[in-house]
């Protein structure tokens, strides 16, 4: 191998040891953060980290840097934004397990020189765990400055509006659109050998009671595991969500970081 194989990749995992000291200074590491978790009778358990490592390694390649491997299990999933563990396939840790794993990567790659971080987060459930994580490495005097971003906080608000403009009752929440619209475009987008698109329905809770109750009633959860109007996706909005998404985070970390 004469190492053009791996010039041109961001993924982490695929540099020998050398190939990563010499990129430590080339730009941030990205920590894509997913989960495995049902995403109704359409789309595979791996979305939230396929489209976090999808996200993570297009910025990459626009605003330089690396991508660490993702991480594949989140915080528990929640009966109003993914329907928990009433779904088997559905495999969750605590919050206490993710927040030490990612302090461990971050304090990890911290020792070896890096400097900057984007975590780029796929699971709505995750995101204060991986708060505290960050909280706690500054807290405790190991250097580094962060990024972390879910992605639909990335979308604007003028492309949110246009991807919901004629969806019957408009945009649900971020909490309520899983493995709705926007995240069957994106897998339409970027993985369409893996949706069923003969499987795909429109689907939502009979109730949304505005507290949550554990254990959850069962009229409070699809029994399809679609929380939205998955039907209405498609691989254009998919491509239009992510170049939004990556331009932004790529602006973004040039703003914050750039010289
Ligand atoms: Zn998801």
């Amino acid at each position: 191998m004469t190492g053009t194989e791996t010039d041109d990749t961001v993924r982490m995992a695929e540099l020998t040891w050398q190939e990563f000291e010499d990129r430590i200074d080339d730009g941030p590491a990205f920590v894509p953060i997913g989960s495995t978790e049902q995403h109704g009778p359409h789309l595979p358990l791996s979305v939230d980290t396929v489209i976090a490592s999808e996200i993570a390694e297009r910025t990459a390649r626009e605003a330089g840097g690396m991508v660490a491997p993702p991480l594949h299990y989140g915080y528990k999933s929640q009966p109003g934004s993914g329907g928990g563990p009433e779904f088997a396939s559905t495999t969750s840790v605590h919050g206490d397990t993710l927040r030490r794993q990612v302090g461990d990567i971050v304090a990890d790659l911290s020792r070896d020189g890096v400097r900057e971080f984007v975590i780029v987060n796929g699971h709505f459930e995750n995101e204060y765990a991986v708060r505290e994580a960050i909280d706690r490495h500054l807290e405790s005097g190991l250097d580094g400055r962060f990024v972390i971003a879910s992605w639909w906080d990335l979308l604007s608000t003028s492309t949110r509006e246009a991807i919901f403009e004629n969806v019957p009752g408009g945009f649900p929440g971020w909490e309520a659109e899983h493995a709705g619209v926007v995240e069957t475009s994106l897998m339409l987008y970027l993985r369409p050998d893996s949706v069923n698109e003969d499987a795909i329905v429109d689907d939502g809770p009979s109730r949304n009671p505005p507290y949550s109750m554990k254990p959850a009633p069962e009229d409070t959860i699809p029994h399809s595991g679609v929380f939205y109007k998955a039907t209405h996706a498609t691989a254009e909005v998919g491509e239009r969500g992510l170049a939004e998404v990556v331009e932004v985070l790529a602006n973004g970390i040039e703003d914050e970081w750039g010289a």
